[in-house]
């Protein structure tokens, strides 16, 4: 699986229309201070359903809207879409992710342009091996946080990595009962 494409328009400082390509392999974002990397990071993230206003470095959610440039106007719509794909497997082979706000609106999340709850899309994520997201992104200063993680925490990030949180979700939901 890769991300082929991250389109963003109206969020953060991705005031303009933009679509990032992308290839398989590793890639490197590269810029100046303020360029907007780390926003880049914050759209992924964003896109995935993380909506924790730290993580997404803004104190209102209104802080996602593109608060406008000499050139162009504030946005009232912030949207990422988040193109990915599988290559040579069967079944499913590519999917696309949307996540966009506004004041009038809220949050609306589709999957392939169906509208999709955020706690649903947890299974979508599962599909598409992705789930480990709170793992997967490493923040600036994260660093010293992930060493200082005590075991249990740990162990339930790559638990949750792997996909056996679902297990242990399960077999505590049937004791449960
Ligand atoms: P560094 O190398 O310092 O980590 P960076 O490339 O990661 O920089 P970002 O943190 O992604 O930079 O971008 C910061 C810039 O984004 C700031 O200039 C800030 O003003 C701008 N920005 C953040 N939110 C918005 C917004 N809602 N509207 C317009 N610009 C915004
Ligand atoms: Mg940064």
């Amino acid at each position: 699986m890769y991300i082929e494409r991250l389109h963003l328009k109206g969020f953060k400082s991705f005031g303009a229309s933009q679509d990032l390509v992308f290839s398989p392999g590793l890639t490197a974002i590269v810029g100046p201070n303020g360029s907007g990397k780390s926003n880049l990071l914050d759209a992924l993230r964003w896109v995935l359903g993380d909506g924790g206003f730290q993580r997404l470095r803004i104190v209102r959610q209104g802080d996602l809207l593109f608060s406008g440039s000499v050139s162009i106007p504030p946005a009232t719509r912030a949207e990422v879409a988040l193109f990915i794909r599988q290559d040579g497997t069967a079944g499913a082979e590519s999917c696309v992710l949307k996540r966009s706000f506004s004041p009038e609106t809220g949050a609306v999340i589709t999957v392939d342009g169906i509208r999709t709850r955020l706690s649903d899309l947890d299974a979508v994520k599962r599909l598409w091996k992705l789930e480990g997201d709170q793992f997967a992104f490493i923040g600036q200063g994260e660093v010293a946080e992930a060493i200082r993680q005590r075991p249990a925490q740990r162990r339930a990030h790559l638990e949750l990595l792997f996909g056996i949180d679902q297990y242990r979700r399960k077999r505590n939901e049937t004791s449960a009962k």
